[in-house]
């Protein structure tokens, strides 16, 4: 398949014609594709889906691909700005992210702000409860099993260090949460995937969105996030649509 490059609005980035190989990975709401002629990138392909409580709630909402995949160019484009090393190249289209191919430690990585979802479901604590500081926790990437929150041990004994992990996701809480707080937005809770490139050096991946994250309206619990679908099947796109217009005045 071949994409005709669209630079994502910025005349400075050059047009590129890319060849996508067959997918490597079929995800829920992404696909990842081998970049022809270039082994060290793949192709993110971002759908109009979303998905929760393990896929048994699916809805397709028009445009939600690409609003998306824009917000997480922004917050990659941001980070990465503050020193933050992301898998993120380029959007070649509205919907599609060029990045860089790592090799995907199998762990979500979760920062905790204030308290809500498994926290609040797990433990006895209440919803709302500030996290300060932030709590950083580790959970298996594996839906057939439904996640399960590991320890450090436990991460040691799989051969994981998550030391590296740890000190990069409460370095992306400090730059996300200054500016979720210019935008007005209480930055709840996110999602983190790591993973390694050929060299050995460790990369932020996957993507960063309001799918993967929880945000609330500042001072309240009104949610701009996935929850929105979670809870009422509510419309996310015009939700999404207003935090991408914000970041594009403030993730600068
Ligand atoms: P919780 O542990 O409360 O379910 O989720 C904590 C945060 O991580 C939330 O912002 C949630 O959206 C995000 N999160 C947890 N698991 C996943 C996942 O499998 N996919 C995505 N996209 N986000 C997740």
């Amino acid at each position: 398949m071949i994409i005709e490059a669209n630079p994502n609005n910025n005349p400075n980035k050059l047009h590129r014609i890319i060849v996508k190989h067959p997918a490597i990975n079929v995800g829920k709401v992404k696909t990842v594709y081998e970049v022809g002629g270039e082994a060290d990138k793949v192709m993110i392909e971002y759908h109009d889906k979303v998905t929760a409580f393990d896929g048994k709630k699916t809805s397709e909402p028009s445009e939600k691909g690409k609003v998306c995949c824009l917000i997480s160019a922004l917050l990659f484009e941001y980070l990465e700005k503050q020193g933050i090393r992301t898998h993120y190249i380029d959007c070649p289209s509205l919907n599609t992210m060029l990045c860089k191919k790592l090799t995907i430690v199998p762990v979500e990585v979760i920062v905790r702000n204030i308290a809500a979802g498994s926290i609040v479901k797990n433990t006895t604590m209440k919803e709302g409860t500030i996290i300060s500081p932030e709590l950083v926790e580790y959970f298996l990437k594996d839906d057939s099993l439904g996640d399960p929150l590991l320890t450090h041990d436990r991460l040691r004994l799989m051969g994981i260090n998550p030391e590296p992990m740890y000190h990069i996701a409460k370095d992306i809480n400090l730059h996300l949460q200054q500016m979720f707080t210019l935008m007005g937005i209480d930055l709840v809770d996110f999602k983190l995937e790591f993973g390694y490139d050929a060299h050995g050096d460790l990369f932020l991946g996957d993507e960063l969105s309001p799918d993967s994250m929880r945000l609330w309206k500042k001072g309240t619990q009104e949610s701009m996030d996935k929850d929105l679908f979670r809870e009422g099947g509510g419309y996310i796109v015009e939700a999404y649509k207003n935090i991408l217009q914000e970041l594009r005045r403030f993730a600068i």
